[in-house]
C-alpha cells in the first residue's frame, strides 16, 4: 500500500513560542469565503426588514392583567398623562382646563390620515400623530403632509411592538429604525413618544413602568391618555365626541386611532413573531 506522502517531511516539530502569524488567504481563496459572507448577510438583513415591515399587529386596548405595580410611584399613577421620566425625578403633566388634545395613533394611514388632516385643517386645529415606522416608510407623503399641515409627530414604535415583553436591544431597535424611518421621509425626529398598548398612567404596571424609565433614559417624554374614544369600535360620530369632550371641563388629552378602523383595531392576538 503506497503511503501517503508527508506535507513536510524532515520538519522537525515546532518550538514553543510566540504563535507564528497565519499567512493571509490568496485573493481567491478570500473571495470564496467573503462573497457567501456578505451574501448571507444581505439574505438576514433582507428577511428581518421583511419581517419588520409586514408582519402586523393587534390595537392599543389590548393590555396586560396580573402583573405587578408595586413599583410605580403613585405621583404617577394619579397624575396627569404627560409622563416626563427624562430626570432622576419622574414627574406628570396635565392639558390645561378646558382643553382637549386630540392624538391619532397607528398611523400614516393611506384612507384616514387625509381624511382626518381635512377635517383638523378646516378647523385650524392641530392633532398629534403618533406614528409607526412600519407605516411611515410606506406612506412617507402623507406623514409629510401632516407636517405641513402643522400637526405634532409623535413616536409610536416602528412594528407596534409590545415593549414591555421586548429586550433592551429590541427596543433599542425599535426606536432607532423608527427614528430612521422619520429622517428618510420627511427629515425630522421627535423625542415625544406613545407607547404601544398603554392607556391611562393609572394602567402602568412594573414592567411597563420599567420601559417608560428606559425611555426617559433616552430622552423621550411619554405621552398617556385619560380619554379613549374607542373609536375602533366605531359608535358613531357623536358617542366619539362625546367620549372625547366628556372631562374637558377639567381638560382631557383623548385617544383616537386613525389606522385599520373596525378591523385590525379589534381584539386579537398578535401575529407575527
Ligand atoms: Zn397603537
Amino acid at each position: 500500500m503506497r503511503r501517503r506522502p508527508s506535507r513536510s517531511p524532515g520538519r522537525s516539530p515546532r518550538a514553543p513560542g510566540p504563535r507564528r502569524t497565519r499567512a493571509p488567504l490568496p485573493p481567491r481563496h478570500r473571495f470564496r469565503i467573503v462573497v457567501p459572507l456578505v451574501l448571507l448577510a444581505f439574505i438576514a438583513s433582507v428577511l428581518l426588514i421583511e419581517g419588520y415591515t409586514t408582519r402586523g399587529f393587534a390595537g392599543d386596548q389590548e393590555g396586560h392583567s396580573g402583573r405587578p405595580a408595586t413599583g410605580v410611584p403613585g405621583r404617577i399613577k394619579g397624575g396627569g398623562p404627560i409622563v416626563d421620566t427624562t430626570h432622576d425625578h419622574p414627574r406628570t403633566y396635565r392639558t390645561p382646563d378646558k382643553t382637549v388634545v386630540l392624538t391619532f395613533d397607528d398611523g400614516p394611514d393611506p384612507t384616514w390620515t387625509p381624511r382626518v388632516r381635512a377635517v383638523l385643517d378646516h378647523y385650524d386645529t392641530p392633532g398629534t400623530f403618533f406614528v409607526t415606522g412600519q407605516q411611515t416608510v410606506r406612506h412617507p407623503g402623507i406623514l409629510r403632509g401632516l407636517i405641513r399641515s402643522g400637526h405634532e409627530i409623535g413616536v409610536h414604535t416602528f412594528s407596534h411592538r409590545d415593549l414591555t415583553t421586548q429586550s433592551a436591544s429590541a427596543v433599542d431597535r425599535e426606536l432607532a429604525l423608527t427614528q430612521l424611518a422619520l429622517a428618510g421621509a420627511a427629515g425630522i425626529k421627535t423625542s415625544l413618544m406613545r407607547m404601544p398598548y398603554s392607556s391611562t398612567p393609572a394602567a402602568l404596571d412594573d414592567p411597563a413602568w420599567s420601559v417608560a424609565r428606559r425611555l426617559g433614559e433616552k430622552g423621550y417624554v411619554l405621552a398617556f391618555i385619560d380619554q379613549d374614544t374607542n373609536d375602533w369600535r366605531r359608535p358613531g360620530a357623536r358617542a366619539i365626541a362625546d367620549a372625547a369632550t366628556r372631562a374637558s371641563r377639567a381638560g382631557a388629552r383623548s385617544s383616537s386611532c386613525t389606522t385599520r378602523a373596525g378591523t385590525d383595531h379589534r381584539p386579537s392576538k398578535p401575529s407575527g413573531p
